[in-house]
């Protein structure tokens, strides 16, 4: 049999290190270059020196590009695609260790030097000697380097069954790399004839509860989306407070509904979804000023599970519904009071009826070219430029002042969900029984991956509402920002995570267990991708399997 380059727990340690090194945070040239050199390390198999049509480099956003390598034996049609993302977060957090951030050896040799500066868990797992410390190696170039090895053996060994490689960039932010890489999938299919049996992402297991030791294995992954608001109220000068009705003070009506509202949370088998918190809320206005604030936004956090875009649409604008009437409820008392007559009641609108409100009083051009101006600032990001949109319609429509006029801000996550499909069921009772007997690992099935992956882009299920009321009412939709959804619905099979265990990803004590990541999961995988090419022999007349 061929030697293999990744075949061993010793060679996986020694790629992942070197795949570490390439930096590559989102949004750095790190990034952008990252791609080809991962590329270039997967051209060293023979596999695709013989078929290079076979790998490729694909465009995503902004000079960043996502990877696929597709081993495909020639007959085989059931295809598994090995989802990774190869983008990090930063890493000032390491403070003056900051150039060790990317060597997993070195670092972790230091800390040793630094005990005392580590959080007490952290410290006790430098001194275990089980663990190798790094940005990346957690969360995820481990579950790149598995897919590396397993992609290797599978070439080496023609094992009858297909595997795309497919790893993509911007995870940590937008996403933009699997959105783009979705319908890049389906050309695939078309172009070799494949059937997706499985998406097999390899996110790290992240744990419940500090001090959490178990495995988990994930037949699902949570879905994120973020309502948002613009608050525009009426101006007027400190000196006439009444007169007037600022922002902040509507603002501070919705916010206090939203944060850790439970009727946003759901229960589905016995998990449960984070409750709901602001991310920003903020004043549209830069300066100080004596004149008062009108214009502000907020952005908000919410889990899914079952609900899609549409649901939660409807959930928000009843809170917000609530918040304005208490808001026009206390500032008409207040006026009562003080004899001031007031200057008009709060509406809540959604962004889709301001649209075509400005669409009916000045024309679609109008509409347009205010979208294209805010589109061309490119120092502001998606957030900015949705909210930035709403503020300058409703600037021309002050008829309908003072308003919260509802949102969603990108990126939306939307969830999904195998743990009822049989093939899924079938890989967890098999990773569980292998990784109890050959390892002693309890394994243990979660059904929704708490961290938030792009296994949320594929095996999409919804009649059409969810996403037609995502789209209208998502300002930048169509310019700076889309999803697929259509082809997500194309994308039909089962998901699943299973990968490496580690501690504190995106915190400087990022780490991975090495005994887990080098050997336990790649062995679990790689007998859970055979034990489904088994079963697929059937299809595959003369299947050569030299194992
Ligand atoms: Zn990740």
């Amino acid at each position: 049999m061929k030697q293999l380059m990744w075949g061993s727990p010793e060679a996986l340690r020694r790629l992942l290190c070197e795949v570490v090194s390439w930096k590559s945070m989102t949004l750095t040239d790190g990034e952008r270059e990252f791609s080809s050199k991962v590329a270039g390390k997967l051209k060293e198999l023979a596999y695709f020196q013989e078929h290079p049509d076979q790998l490729g480099l694909h465009d995503a956003d902004l000079g960043r590009q996502f990877v696929t390598a597709l081993y495909k034996h020639p007959e085989a049609k059931e295809t598994i695609v090995l989802i990774s993302h190869f983008d990090t977060v930063n890493t000032e957090e390491y403070g003056d260790l900051q150039e060790y951030a990317y060597m997993p050896e070195e670092l972790t040799k230091l800390l040793h030097s630094r005990v005392d500066e580590l959080p007490e868990e952290a410290r006790q797992d430098l001194l275990s000697g089980e663990y190798l410390f790094g940005r990346g190696t957690m969360d995820m170039k481990m579950g790149l380097v598995m897919h590396m090895g397993l992609i290797e053996k599978a070439t080496v060994e023609h094992w009858p069954i297909n595997l795309i490689l497919l790893t993509v960039p911007d995870e940590e932010v937008n996403s933009s790399g699997m959105r783009a890489a979705v319908p890049k999938l389906l050309e695939l299919k078309e172009q070799h004839q494949l059937e997706f049996k499985l998406f097999l992402n390899g996110e790290p297991v992240f744990t419940q509860a500090p001090g959490d030791r178990n495995y988990y294995v994930y037949s699902g992954s949570i879905g994120k989306i973020m309502p948002s608001a613009l608050f525009y109220g009426k101006e007027t000068h400190v000196g006439e407070p009444l007169s007037g009705i600022t922002a902040p003070y509507i603002a501070s009506f919705l916010t206090q509904r939203m944060e850790w509202n439970l009727t946003l949370q759901e229960t589905e088998m016995g998990e449960e979804t984070p409750l709901p918190v602001t991310l920003q809320q903020k004043d549209l206005r830069l300066e100080y000023s004596v004149q008062t604030p009108y214009r502000s936004s907020a952005l908000y956090n919410v889990f899914l599970m079952k609900r899609n875009a549409e649901e939660i649409m409807d959930i928000f604008e009843k809170v917000a519904l609530n918040a304005a009437h208490a808001c026009n409820e206390a500032y008409q008392e207040i006026c009562k009071e003080r004899n001031a007559s007031p200057v008009g009641e709060v509406r809540v609108l959604r962004y889709e009826e301001l649209e075509k409100y400005a669409v009916r009083k000045f024309g679609a051009d109008f509409v347009a070219g205010v979208k294209a101006t805010v589109q061309k600032r490119e120092d502001w990001d998606d957030r900015e430029k949705s909210i930035r949109i709403a503020d300058t319609l409703i600037i021309e429509c002050q008829e309908l002042a003072p308003a919260i006029v509802l949102m969603y801000a990108p990126p939306y996550y939307p969830a999904v969900n195998s743990s009822n499909d049989d093939l899924v069921v079938e890989c967890i009772e098999y990773v569980k029984q292998q990784g109890f007997e050959k390892f002693s690992l309890p394994v243990n099935q979660v059904h929704y991956f708490n961290g938030i992956s792009d296994l949320s882009y594929v095996n999409y299920q919804d009649a059409g509402e969810g996403w037609t009321v995502f789209k209208e009412n998502t300002p930048v939709w169509g310019s700076s920002y889309s999803i697929p959804f259509d082809e997500m619905t194309q994308l039909q099979a089962p998901v699943l995570n299973v990968g490496p265990f580690g501690k504190d990803a995106h915190k400087r004590t990022e780490r991975l267990h090495i005994k887990n990541a080098f050997e336990e999961v790649p062995a679990l995988v790689e007998g859970m991708v055979k034990m489904l090419a088994k079963k697929n022999r059937n299809g595959v007349r003369h299947h050569s399997w030299t194992k």
